[in-house]
């Protein structure tokens, strides 16, 4: 099939099984920039503030999405959050089999009005529990690369010293 012909009829649809490669580089933004280097240099997770709203963002983003403010100012989220919600996936995202459960949360943070952060909760599946007091546990400072992945998780905060 040439570029001058047309599908009139469906039913005789033909397909090419190619390999193409693709480059591209998806930004974080300066919002998002400003949070991994919070994160990856100074361990610290930040949510920003609309002082037209009177909230507190998380993740931070350039713009309120309530009155279109430009945010530049920036807190600290606290160190301690509430598991809002949890799963657990035993497959991955093909469908196949995981070689043991792993547990995610949306974590939500007191003074932080919107949003949370979804990660990893580093407990048991019998464990998870809404309500659980947890912590970030981030990777050692020269292991850190300014991705989300700088955080391996959150851990109850019993289980921390
Ligand atoms: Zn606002």
């Amino acid at each position: 099939m040439t570029f001058l012909q047309r599908t009139t009829d469906v039913k005789r649809l033909r397909h090419w099984d190619i390999d193409m490669s693709m480059d591209y580089i998806y930004t974080s933004g300066i919002a998002g920039e400003t949070f991994f280097k919070a994160l990856r240099d100074e361990g610290r997770i930040l949510a920003v503030h609309c002082p037209v709203c009177k909230v507190n963002q998380l993740p931070p983003r350039m713009f309120c999405e309530g009155c279109f403010t430009e945010l530049t100012e920036y807190v600290d989220v606290p160190a301690e959050g509430r598991v809002a919600a949890v799963t657990v996936a035993r497959v991955d995202r093909r469908g196949k089999p995981l070689p043991a459960p792993e547990v995610f949360a949306f974590v939500t943070f007191k003074g932080i009005q919107e949003g949370g952060l979804i990660h990893r909760l580093l407990v048991p599946p019998e464990a998870a529990k809404t309500g659980l007091a947890v912590r970030a546990k981030l990777k050692p400072k020269e292991a850190r690369t300014g991705t989300i992945l700088d955080i391996e998780g959150f851990e109850p905060v019993a289980l921390q010293g």
